[in-house]
This record gives structure tokens, sequence and C-alpha cells, in this order.
């Protein structure tokens, strides 16, 4: 069997003890003679499955008391119109920070909503850097503050979380969720579509705080109103079953690696073996602030497309796969969530290695 580093920004990769773990069980899960598929939603068997999985999200990321998690769909995107339609109640305003192609459309969709000011933004240079976010910068009469804390497209991540005070702080932590230890009672509400760092797409996972439920409008409907799936422990109506079956995976799979603090460790050291790559590069670099770099999302670029597009197709022969840049950035983007190990990354970095020594030779040539 086949499997390559892939290196896609998402749907991504998941860990192939995880993928092996589902095919020993899809025909028959727990000798129900059934699919987890085809379980119902409000079987014993699911509801074990369901519950594990809450409870072992909740030890993995340490989410205090007095927060729910909901398993919901809609994506990260629904996200960007739920928040603001619940939220938004007393006062009808927020403040968001611009870092970026998600953060600018989670911007736009709640301007539909209320009074939306950007109070901090690095669109003035290309999204390259965080810009710095402080306590003064905050309207304290806002209903929350909006940030992204990794921006998958353009590779930069948040070192410190923002200190805003009373005013509740939203996440989209899409693509750095369990990838790093954070603490969850600086947050309002986190939440993460979960084809990057939880599992297949078509789960969304949110933390909220308690007291931010119940807030929506009378007219808010119900599927996009927080305290339906709150109240009915995310089985109002059918929830993306078989993905929070394998996001139950995932958690166990993580736990079984030490948890967080183990998996951070390993995010940190491959982060820092491609950063040192890129450091040494004669052709290629960073494009990246060095105070706001990701750990989970690279991009880095060369001066020539061609060179890029060679690079891209070379990589691809090698089992080295999606390594294409986002449009907007241009050149390279390794994706190098949870589920990508070490290896992946010393293979991707060998090849540059290599690709460069041929380069080299190359232009002495001519
Ligand atoms: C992928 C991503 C999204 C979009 O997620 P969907 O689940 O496709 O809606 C939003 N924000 C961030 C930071 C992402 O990485």
């Amino acid at each position: 069997m086949k499997r390559v580093y892939n290196f896609s920004a998402g749907p991504s990769m998941l860990p192939l003890q995880v993928l092996e773990k589902a095919q020993e069980e899809v025909v028959n899960y727990r000798n129900s003679g059934m699919s987890v598929m085809e379980l119902s939603h409000r079987s014993g068997l699911f509801t074990d499955i369901i519950t594990e999985a809450e409870k072992l999200l909740r030890e993995l990321m340490a989410i205090p008391e007095g927060y729910k998690v909901l398993f919901i769909q809609g994506g990260a995107s629904q996200q960007f119109a739920t928040v603001p339609m619940n939220l938004l109640g007393k006062n009808g305003k927020a403040d968001y920070v611009n870092t970026g192609s998600w953060s600018k459309k989670a911007i736009k969709e709640a301007k539909k909503f209320g009074t939306i000011r950007v109070i901090a933004s690095s669109e003035d240079d290309n999204f390259t850097y965080i810009p710095a976010v402080d306590r003064s910068m905050i309207d304290p009469e806002a209903d929350y503050v909006h940030i992204t804390t990794n921006n998958t497209i353009e590779g930069t991540a948040y070192l410190e979380i923002p200190d805003t005070g009373d005013v509740p702080l939203v996440a989209d932590m899409s693509s750095n969720i369990l990838s790093e230890e954070i603490d969850v009672s600086k947050f309002g509400l986190i939440y993460a579509g979960a084809q990057k760092n939880i599992g297949p797409a078509g789960l969304t996972v949110v933390i909220i705080r308690e007291d931010l439920i119940g807030r929506a409008p009378e007219n808010c409907p119900a599927m996009l109103d927080y305290k339906t799936h709150s109240e009915s422990g995310s089985l109002y109506n059918t929830p993306p079953t078989y993905g929070i079956y394998m996001a139950k995976l995932v958690f166990e799979w993580l736990k079984s690696l030490g948890g967080i603090k183990e998996m951070e460790k390993i995010n940190r050291k491959k982060a820092q073996i491609l950063y040192h790559a890129l450091e040494e590069s004669s052709i290629f670099k960073s494009p990246v602030r060095k105070d706001s770099r990701s750990l989970m999302n690279i991009p880095f670029v060369s001066d020539s497309t061609e060179l890029d597009a060679a690079f891209v197709k070379e990589a691809q022969s090698k089992g080295l796969e999606t390594l294409k840049g986002h449009r907007s950035v241009g050149g390279m983007r390794a994706s190098i969530y949870n589920a990508m190990p070490i290896e992946g990354v010393q293979a991707l970095v060998t090849f540059m290695n290599d690709f460069e020594t041929n380069y080299e030779q190359k232009e002495e040539r001519k």
C-alpha cells in the first residue's frame, strides 16, 4: 500500500492508525452488525461515541467547567454568521482583527448583523505578520472581539493570545486547534472546522462559555442558535455521526501520543526543521515575519514562478503531495498539521536540498 505525504491545507492527512482502526470497524461496529454510518444517532452505541468524544476533547484541551462543547455542521464558514447572530445581542457591535482571507470573510459576514470595527490589520503588508492588539484598542462596549488564531493561507499565527479584558474573545481556531497548549479560559468561544486537525470535513466543533448561550434573538433559526445544540447535547437533529466517530478516534490517537503537550513538542520540531531549511536555502524563503510564523502552515517562495512550478511537480513525483501555494500568496505551502509525521517534513527538506543542488549545478553549466 502506497501512502503519500499530503501537505494539503484541508482536508488534510489523518493519522494512519486512525484510518486503520476505522477500516477495521467499518463493516461491523462492535458486533452491532452495522457500520457507525448506519447507527441511529439515538442508539446506545452512538451515545457512547459522542459522550466519549466530548470527554476526550475536554481532557485534551483541559476545557474548564462552565463551557459547552457542541458538535455541529456547516463548517467554520457557517460560524462567521452564527457568531454575530448569537452574540451581537446587547450592544450590536463587535471588534475584529483582520489577519487574512479567513478573517476578511468573517468580517464581511458579521457586517450583515451589526456594527463591526476592524481594530487592527496586517493587510498593509500582505498579511505577512500578526498586528499588535492590546486592551486599549478594544471598545469596552463591544459584544465580543474576534481573531483568527492561525491564518491557514498566509501562514501566520498569534504567539500570544491578546488580553481582551471583560470583552469575550471569539477565535476561529480551524487550522491550529489541538496543535499546541492553549488556555481555554481566555476565550468566550472557540470554533473550528474539523478537516484540518480533528477529522473529516462535515463536522464543526464549537466550545462556548455558558453565559454566551441564549443571547440569540427570538427570530434566530433553531439550527443557528447555540442554545438549540447546547440543550440537546448536539442531538437536536442528526449530527455528522461518522465525523464525530472519526474525531473520537483522532482524540484517542492524540491521547496515546501523550496529549497536546507532546503533540506541541513534535509540531515545534517539525516547524523548526522546515523553517531552518528555508533560512539555509539559497532559492526558497518564507514570506512571513519571524515573530508571526505558523507551526501548521508554512508558505515559501522562490523568485521564479517557473521554478516554483517545477518544484511542485517534481515533489509530487516523489510522493510529496499538494505543495502548491494558495493563489493569493503563490509559491508553495506545506501544511504540517498534527497528522503529518516528522518523517514527512524530513522527506520534504531532503527533497528541497536535492532540488537546490540540481538547480545550482544547472546554473553553473550555463
Ligand atoms: C479552513 C478554514 C476555514 C473554512 O472552513 P470551512 O469548514 O470550510 O468553512 C475558516 N477559517 C480558517 C482559519 C480555516 O483554516
